[in-house]
C-alpha cells in the first residue's frame, strides 16, 4: 500500500487559518487510488473547497440565523426545535394568512402533508395553500 500525503491552507473570512489535507492511497494490486480529505481541525464545517468557516465563525452565522426575523434562516437552525406554537404562528404570518378565515385548515392541512419531512416541509405545503387561498 501507498500512501501520499498533500496538504493545503485555506482561510476563513476571518484570517483564520487551517491547514486542509489530501491522501492519496494506492489499494491492492490493481492500484485504486482512494482519497479522502482531512483537516487539522475536525470540528471545522466544510461548505465546500473554497468556502470554509472556522468554528467560531460557524458560530457567529448560527446565532445570527438563529435570531433572524426570517423564517427560513431560523429553519436552517434547531429554534423552533421545541417551540410548536410559534413555528405554527410564524409560518401563518409569513405567508400571509394571519387574517384568512381558512388559515387554520390551511394549516393542519400543510401539517399533515409536510411534518414527517420537517418543518420546512411544512412550510413549503402551506406556501402551496396560500398561493391557492391569496390568488382567486
Ligand atoms: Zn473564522
Amino acid at each position: 500500500m501507498v500512501k501520499e500525503n498533500k496538504s493545503f491552507t485555506i482561510s476563513c473570512k476571518c484570517g483564520e487559518t487551517i491547514t486542509v489535507g489530501m491522501v492519496d492511497e494506492a489499494v491492492g494490486k490493481k492500484w485504486d487510488i482512494k482519497r479522502s480529505a482531512y483537516s487539522s481541525n475536525p470540528s471545522v464545517e466544510f461548505k465546500s473547497v473554497t468556502e470554509v468557516r472556522c468554528p467560531e465563525c460557524a458560530e457567529k452565522e448560527r446565532l445570527r440565523k438563529y435570531n433572524s426575523s426570517d423564517i427560513y434562516e431560523r429553519l436552517s437552525t434547531d429554534y423552533y426545535q421545541d417551540k410548536p406554537d410559534e413555528f405554527r404562528e410564524h409560518a401563518i404570518d409569513s405567508v400571509g394568512l394571519r387574517t384568512h378565515p381558512k388559515a387554520d385548515k390551511a394549516y393542519a392541512l400543510a401539517y399533515g402533508r409536510g411534518h414527517s419531512g420537517g418543518y420546512s416541509e411544512v412550510l413549503n405545503a402551506l406556501q402551496d395553500y396560500a398561493d391557492l387561498l391569496l390568488n382567486d
